[in-house]
Order: C-alpha cells, then sequence, then structure tokens
C-alpha cells in the first residue's frame, strides 16, 4: 500500500506552510512527478532553485563525486571546492570578496552585519538600514526586521531595531528616510514573494547614485533575481549599476543549501573572529554550486532565460487577449506575474496544477511563473497550452 504521505506530514511535521496536496519523487530537467506517477511542468523550480534544471547531470555528477572524496572539514582549514567557487563568483561579479553560508536569510544576516560594521566605522555609529515595503529577505528575527511585511513580523516583535521601510520604486522616500543613523540601503532589484514587483528603469540607478552621494551602502537581495533568472548572471547587470554588497543563495546551488554575501574590497568591514559557519562554503555544496555556476557561464543561460522569458511573457500577453479574467502580466527574464481581475489567484492554481503546471499563488490575485532557466521553447509551448486550458475552466 502506498503510505498516506499527506496525513503522516499533517501528524509529525510542525504545520508552518500551506502546502499544494502534491507528493512529489522525483524531477529531472523542467518536470517532476508525484507519487502518482503524474508529470507536472515545475515552473516553480523548487524555488527559483534548480536553475538549471532539476537533477542535472553536471551538479549530479559533482555531488557523487564530491560526496565521495571529502564533504566537510569546517572553516577551520583550507578547501579546494569553496576556493574554485568563490573565485569563479568574483571573477564573474564585480565584487572582490565572499563569504558562504547555508540560505538566503543567512546571506543577509552576514550583510547587515557587514553594514553595521561599516556604518561603525565610517558613519559614526550609525546602524540603520533602509528596506522596502513588500520586501522579502527571510525569516530570522533580523531578516524579518528587514522584511517590509507586517504579516510576516506581528507575532514576533520585538524584532531587531534600526530598519526603516520605504515604498518601493519611490526615489523620494529614500532621500527622505536618509539620516545620520543610517548606513546602508537594502534592495531586491525586483521584489519577488512581494508580487514581482519591478521598479521603474532608472530607479536602481538613482538608488546608487544617492547611497554614493551620502556615504551609504547598497546592498541588494538577489538571493531570487541572481544566478541568471534576470537575463543576466546578477541582476543588477540588467540595470548597469554596481551595487557595494550583493546577496545569493535560491539559485546558486542548483538545489543544494548554500548561500553567500558578496562585497567590494572597501566594503569588507568584517574581520577574523567577526562572522563564522560550521557548514557554510563546505567542500559538498561548493562543488555542488561550482558544478551548477559555470554550467549557467559557459552555456549562456542567462541568454536563454531572456529569450524564454520574452517568449513566455509574449504567449501569456496572447492569453490575456483571449480571457478577460487577466489584468496584467509582469516581470522580466524568468520571474513572472499573471494578475487577475479579482482574488482567483488560488483557484487558478488549483486549475493549473490539474492540467500539470506548478506555479505558484504570490498574492491572492496574482500567480507567480519561475521556471528553470534551461526551459525549451517547447516546454514553454506546452507549459501555455496546459494554462490555457486551466483557465477555460475558471
Ligand atoms: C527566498 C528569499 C530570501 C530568504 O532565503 P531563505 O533561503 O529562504 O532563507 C531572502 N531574500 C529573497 C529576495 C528571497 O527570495
Amino acid at each position: 500500500m502506498v503510505p498516506d504521505w499527506i496525513s503522516i506530514e499533517k501528524q509529525y511535521y510542525a504545520q508552518t506552510v500551506k502546502r499544494q496536496p502534491v507528493v512529489i519523487e522525483r524531477g529531472l530537467g523542467t518536470r517532476v512527478w508525484d507519487v502518482n506517477g503524474k508529470e507536472y511542468l515545475d515552473f516553480t523550480a523548487g524555488w527559483a532553485v534548480t536553475n538549471i534544471g532539476h537533477s542535472h547531470p553536471a551538479i549530479v555528477d559533482a555531488i557523487t563525486k564530491q560526496a565521495a572524496t571529502l564533504m566537510q572539514t569546517s572553516n577551520a582549514f583550507y578547501t579546494i571546492p569553496q576556493l574554485h567557487l568563490a573565485k569563479l563568483l568574483v571573477v564573474n561579479s564585480c565584487y572582490d570578496k565572499v563569504f558562504f553560508g547555508n540560505s538566503g536569510a543567512e546571506a543577509i544576516e552576514g550583510a547587515i552585519k557587514l553594514a553595521r560594521k561599516y556604518g561603525k566605522a565610517n558613519r559614526d555609529g550609525a546602524y540603520g538600514i533602509i528596506t522596502a515595503y513588500n520586501s522579502f529577505h527571510g525569516r530570522t528575527i533580523s531578516t524579518l526586521a528587514a522584511t517590509g511585511q507586517p504579516h510576516y513580523q506581528e507575532t514576533f516583535r520585538p524584532l531587531t531595531p534600526g530598519f526603516t521601510h520605504v515604498e518601493f520604486n519611490n526615489m523620494d522616500q529614500i532621500r527622505e528616510a536618509t539620516s545620520d543613523k543610517i548606513a546602508a540601503v537594502m534592495l531586491e532589484p525586483i521584489q519577488g514573494e512581494g508580487g514581482v514587483n519591478v521598479p521603474d528603469e532608472n530607479y536602481l540607478s538613482e538608488v546608487k547614485k544617492w547611497c554614493e552621494a551620502q556615504g551609504l551602502l547598497f546592498i541588494v537581495d538577489e538571493v531570487q533575481t541572481g544566478m541568471g533568472r534576470l537575463g543576466s548572471l546578477f541582476g543588477y547587470q540588467e540595470y548597469g549599476i554596481e551595487p557595494d554588497v550583493m546577496a545569493l543563495a535560491k539559485g546558486l546551488g542548483g538545489g543544494v543549501p548554500i548561500g553567500a554575501f558578496m562585497s567590494k574590497e572597501n566594503c569588507m568591514s568584517l574581520e577574523p573572529g567577526d562572522h563564522g559557519s560550521t557548514f557554510g562554503g563546505n567542500a559538498l555544496t561548493t562543488a555542488a554550486a561550482y558544478a551548477s555556476t559555470k554550467y549557467i557561464i559557459d552555456n549562456n543561460i542567462p541568454d536563454n532565460a531572456k529569450n524564454m522569458g520574452n517568449k513566455l511573457m509574449q504567449c501569456l500577453n496572447d492569453l490575456k487577449s483571449v480571457f478577460s479574467c487577466i489584468e496584467e502580466v509582469r516581470g522580466k527574464g524568468l520571474l513572472i506575474a499573471i494578475q487577475f481581475d479579482g482574488d482567483i489567484a488560488d483557484r487558478a492554481l488549483e486549475l493549473v496544477r490539474n492540467e500539470g503546471v506548478l506555479s505558484n499563488m504570490v498574492k491572492p490575485n496574482a500567480l507567480r511563473l519561475m521556471p528553470p532557466l534551461t526551459i525549451t521553447k517547447q516546454e514553454i509551448e506546452e507549459g501555455i497550452e496546459r494554462i490555457g486550458k486551466a483557465l477555460k475552466k475558471l
């Protein structure tokens, strides 16, 4: 008899998330299969994680070899895969230094510590950080404080002090919030969890200019937008800017837990003893992340994300002209939201899933699509056909 995994979860697992009723057993490329053998196109990509697809041979091979060689040493010693990955990320970004942790929240925590120490040394002890409403920076107490969404925060107060929230895409509010108590501004290039909110073309470059003029650090949270998703290896490159600090996670490991923060040499305030992590940058996860990142770079995967993103956006706009319930399609690269004319996204989510496409309800009126960046034209057409079928029943 097949075990009833959904009942087992209810009995034994902390009920912190409302899951979709699918028990996923296997994945390959853009597809996953559930325990009943039903196949889905995974337009969630393990939450913007499996950027080169599920169980890509390059990653499987790297993990298999590294697992048999060396997995963990602690950072009291040097290990080789960590340094290969560090060099690859530095050479391909505008940054000089990297630190590896295990998740997005940890990457942001590290960036916050870096900014606080920078403020202590350079801005007379300032530790304030300006972040945006509808942002998402993680679930630890400090990253929750940074996250500008009260519904995640209320039950966990008091939160870490020092965060000031402003409207996203509003330059005036950043100017007004700036004071001698502020050390940094932290933004996602495009807000992911907040609903796929795309700023005006010049917003991020204006923020960068302002930070430079005021002596503030500009931190970009690229946990979701990084590793090719917006059409460049890093999202900031789409906007022609060089922020001072960047956080990465999700797509960095292609499926293994790893996060990172990177910084320019002159902002790397952290010194020996200031920060650390037992597992951070261990040989196994960095070998996987190196294989995934190398594949992304060597195969121009960001270009594919750009082209397939344009294709998906165009197909969705074609659906919009047929289905009046679609109000707007927005996004960049392969981070896209379909907004409806009412709070019908949960119904749409279910119908789309039944037709064989996994997606995410990012708002009561919006679905988010973030497929693997290796997706093909045929897979997009197949996905659109399934979504179209589902919307007919809406
Ligand atoms: C997911 C996410 C985080 C948190 O990452 P975790 O690995 O879940 O801790 C932080 N920032 C952004 C932009 C994210 O999308």
